[in-house]
Order: C-alpha cells, then sequence, then structure tokens
C-alpha cells in the first residue's frame, strides 16, 4: 500500500541510537512506516502519495515543551507589541490604531516601550496618551515591566488621584515643579492600575488561547505540557479541543487545588488532549529566595527560604495524585525542597509511576543519585536558567561553591537522569531552538554545557520520556506517531550562537502537515 506522505532528500535526526541518521521517511495515516534511504522510501511512494523533497534541510522529531502557560501566552499575544517603537509620536499612532479596533471604555495593554529608543529621549506621559485615546483606557508596560505609563481614564477607573499614596517600595511619579501626576507609575504602585484591568472572559481567552497554539506551531513544537494557572482554562481547554482547534498535543498539568476539575476534563482522544500531571509545590523561587535552602542565602544570612509543605502532608498529596491515575509533578528549587521531595518519592508507593521534578534547581552528588535511583524525570527551562545566573547573579545570591551544583544539566545527565526541556513562556521566549542554544552554550559554569545531542533529547526523546510516552514519540522510528520539525538548517553545524535564527521550515503532527513557511 503506498504511503499518504513521503518526505525525501533530508538530513533527518532520528534520535534513535539504533538508526541515528536517515535520508527520507515515510508516513501512512498518522504513524510513520519506513524510516531509511531515499529508494528505500520511493519504493512506497505511489499515485496518491504527496511527495515532499526537503533539499538537503533537516528534521527532527516533533519538539516537546514540558512547560508552557498557553493561555497567559495567549493574553500577551493580544497585548499591543511596543517594541520596535522609535519614537513617542509611532507609539502614539500604534494606540490611536487599536484604540479604533477597540470598543470604548476598553483596556489597550501594551508591553515593550523603552524611553532609550525614543527620538524624544524621555518617558512617556500623561498627555501623550490622552492625545491618543480618551475612549479607552490605556495602561502600557515598559520593557523592564516594573514600570508602566496609563492615561487619565485608566487612573480614573483606578481612582488614582494626586492625594493617593504609594503602597511600600512603590512609585507614582509627580511633576516636581505642579505636584501634577505623570502617568508613571513604578514597582509595586503598577498594582494600583493592573487590578481594576478586568480578567478576560471565555471568549476572549479562547481566542486569545487559539493564537497562542498557532505560534506554537509555528515554533516547530508539536506536544506542549499546557500549565494551567486559572480554573477558567478549563472551558477554554475544552472549547478548543470540541472545536478542533487544538493544533498541537495537549498534555494538561494543573495545580493541586484544581485536580477535581482536571480529572472532569472530557477526551475522546487522548493522543491529542489528556490530563497528565498535578503540580504539587514544595517551596517557592530562587529569584524571589523562598526556594528552601539547607543553608541561608549567601548575600541575605537570615534567610534560607521556605518549605510549603510538613512531610506527612506531601506525602498525602502526593498519595491523592497517585489515586487519580495522575502523574505527580513536584515543584522543589532549593536542595532542602529537593531533599523533602525524594524523602515523598522514596516512600513504598502502590502504583509505579514516573515521578517529574520541576526545577530541582540546586543539587549536590547525592541528591543527583537519588533522583537517579528513583528515576525521576527532571524538567527544566534552559532559558530560565540563563537569567538565573545573570539577572539574578546567583553567584552572588548562593556562593560560588553552591552555583556551581545550580541546574548542573551536564552532571545529571551523567549519572542517568533523564532531563526535559521546556519554556516557561510567556516568561522566557517560547523559541525551543533558544532553549537548545541555551543549554550549548552555558557561559556559567561552563563544564554543565551539554552537546547539541544531549541537549535536543530534552526536547524530543526525553520529553515524551517526561509524561511515560516514549515508546510512541520522541523520536523518528517506525510505528511511532508522525510528528516532526523540519529546520531551515542543521543545529549540529550552524556556529552555537546562531542556532536560536535557525528557521522552522515545517511542522508535522500526527502525519499532517500542520504548519510550512511559505
Ligand atoms: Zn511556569
Amino acid at each position: 500500500m503506498p504511503a499518504d506522505l513521503a518526505l525525501v532528500n533530508a538530513d533527518i535526526k532520528t534520535m534513535n541510537p539504533h538508526k541515528p541518521f536517515a535520508r527520507a521517511v515515510a508516513i501512512t495515516g498518522s504513524k510513520i512506516v519506513k524510516v531509511g534511504t531515499n529508494q528505500e522510501v520511493k519504493k512506497l511512494i505511489g499515485d496518491s502519495t504527496q511527495v515532499i523533497n526537503l533539499e538537503g534541510k533537516t528534521i527532527v522529531p516533533g519538539l516537546i515543551d514540558t512547560h508552557v502557560h498557553v493561555a497567559d501566552f495567549g493574553r500577551c499575544l493580544m497585548w499591543l507589541d511596543l517594541t520596535t517603537a522609535q519614537s513617542i509620536v509611532e507609539l502614539q499612532n500604534m494606540v490611536k490604531t487599536k484604540a479604533e479596533q477597540t470598543s470604548a471604555g476598553r483596556w489597550i495593554i501594551g508591553r515593550g516601550w523603552n524611553n532609550n529608543r525614543f527620538k524624544e529621549k524621555r518617558l512617556l506621559n500623561l498627555q501623550d496618551l490622552d492625545a491618543a485615546t480618551s475612549n479607552n483606557p490605556v495602561i502600557l508596560y515598559h520593557e523592564a515591566a516594573m514600570i508602566c505609563a496609563v492615561n487619565s481614564e485608566a487612573m480614573r477607573l483606578a481612582a488614582v488621584t494626586e492625594q493617593t499614596s504609594p503602597p511600600e517600595a512603590g512609585t507614582i511619579d509627580k511633576n516636581p515643579e505642579t505636584g501634577k501626576l505623570t502617568g508613571i507609575f513604578r514597582s509595586t504602585a503598577t498594582n494600583l492600575i493592573w487590578q481594576v484591568v478586568p480578567e478576560p472572559d471565555i471568549d476572549e481567552l479562547t481566542e486569545a488561547s487559539a493564537l497562542a497554539l498557532q505560534k506554537i506551531v509555528e515554533a516547530g513544537i508539536t506536544n506542549v505540557h499546557w500549565l494551567v494557572l486559572s480554573e477558567i482554562e478549563f472551558p477554554v481547554i475544552e472549547r478548543l479541543y470540541a472545536e478542533g482547534r487544538l493544533l498541537v498535543r495537549v498534555n494538561v498539568v494543573v495545580p493541586e487545588g484544581m485536580m477535581p476539575k482536571a480529572t472532569n476534563l472530557q477526551s475522546s482522544n487522548p493522543l491529542l488532549l489528556r490530563v497528565g500531571g498535578v503540580a504539587v509545590y514544595v517551596d517557592g523561587y530562587l529569584d524571589s529566595k523562598t526556594a528552601a535552602l539547607f543553608e541561608p542565602y549567601s548575600d541575605e544570612p537570615g534567610n534560607s527560604g521556605k518549605i510549603l509543605y510538613a512531610a506527612e502532608a506531601l506525602a498525602a498529596s502526593v498519595q491523592n495524585v497517585l489515586v487519580a491515575g495522575l502523574q505527580p509533578v513536584i515543584h522543589a528549587m532549593g536542595d532542602k525542597a529537593v531533599d523533602l521531595a525524594l524523602k515523598t518519592i522514596e516512600m513504598p508507593h502502590e502504583k509505579t509511576v514516573r515521578f517529574r521534578m520541576e526545577q530541582a534547581a540546586l543539587l549536590n552528588q547525592e541528591l543527583i543519585q537519588r533522583l537517579m535511583v528513583q528515576d525521576v524525570v527532571v524538567s527544566v527551562q534552559p532559558k530560565v536558567i540563563s537569567t538565573e545566573f545573570t539577572v539574578w547573579s546567583a553567584t552572588k545570591s548562593l556562593g560560588a561553591q553552591r552555583a556551581k551544583w545550580l541546574h548542573p544539566l551536564k552532571s545529571l545527565l551523567e549519572a542517568g537522569v533523564k532531563v526535559a526541556g521546556g519554556s516557561d513562556c510567556p516568561m522566557e521566549p517560547l523559541n525551543p531552538l533558544l532553549g537548545l542554544q541555551e543549554s550549548v552554550l552555558r557561559p556559567s559554569f561552563p563544564e554543565q554545557r551539554l552537546s547539541m545531542e544531549e541537549a535536543l533529547r530534552m526536547y524530543t526523546v526525553d520529553g515524551a520520556y517526561c509524561s511515560s510516552e516514549e515508546a510512541i514519540k520522541g523520536s523518528i522510528e517506525e510505528g511511532k506517531l508522525a510528528d516532526l520539525t523540519v529546520l531551515s538548517e542543521d543545529p549540529f553545524t550552524v556556529p552555537s550562537d546562531k542556532i536560536s535564527t535557525i528557521a522552522i521550515s515545517m511542522t508535522i503532527i500526527d502525519g499532517k502537515v500542520a504548519f510550512s513557511r511559505q
């Protein structure tokens, strides 16, 4: 029987160690039926076969991102993108155009302006934005996110006046001569305005999430782990599924409190939509110094972070997740939290399940060994790791000795621990190739740099392993799902600092071309 689709003249990195390279692949229905030479695949080409000549382009297994906040990403995409504005006049025109497309009274939200780029070389102010629209409240975030500019309508709705005192650590700018408000809010004061911006309704969030899914396909991602943050996302996911608008395979991960809702989520096609995991938080985050450490933060001797669970309560929570037949996704960032999470995992459990630990950021040799013994998948976001070293300056906050053990990806792999990769989009950019690039470049503690092969494993075979789906996806093998990503260039040969600029030529999901760059 002829194949439905044949991709020929390609440079295929299969990620299957038994047959790492191939030139062509044939697909029938949703499955890969042949991986081999052009001649081998040609035998399966018939009159009904769609043949695509890839002219030497690289094919990798469909990329898996194990950490995306899809709905939030969608919300950000609906915002006005001000990163290109070179002048205040240009920014005003962008706001004016948006106001014409937006019904009166609805908020206009934007992000990414920077006064250093403005030819006027000054901050935005109230008058600038009032001139752009008086019908819509406007809030525009600076590139650094801790500053926003608003118009008079936004301040009226937030009931902010010259008499309003800023919250602790926040600033409401005033003209030093007149004492009048300038429309600039800083740090915690930005919340005075943000708190009156209404949450999107189901219709709005559905459209926003659909847009996010389109961007996800265009980024070469065939399978996303959708980390839910709010209950409103359940009807959104259900609607997208029912309307055939889930463009990629979705593995839903929910916070513990939403587990009952999640188990009600209906899907007759678990290959497309499944509820995979339940997130249980053992500690907070390094950047806010709430991750639980054995020894205090180096630059804050009184603070060692905080464990959020008593040992028995954590064990009970994990047990609940197991009873529901779901995967415990244990968020543990500091070494003390990782140790507690491991103690829970090391208890005897009735059901065998593959545990997943989110972050497992600060480790040591002993913790790595225990992760390996328990077959815990560590889920990381490589761009977040570089941000921790640069923006958060991990070496200062942890001391050089401990910082050495912050996200020691190479040591994890050498010990045999499986590591899955993700983006944490929209906190960091979605681009999975940027994640690959950050993993191989790794400027801090270069001994932890990965090879391209190892980095790619995080987004393919080990991404599949993370959700116990390695038998059906993650590598290009006969019998596996036909999820493939075609790249314009070979990430193994381009200079390491150019990996993120490789274009996605095509995304194939379930044997069908889901995206093709013309
Ligand atoms: Zn996240």
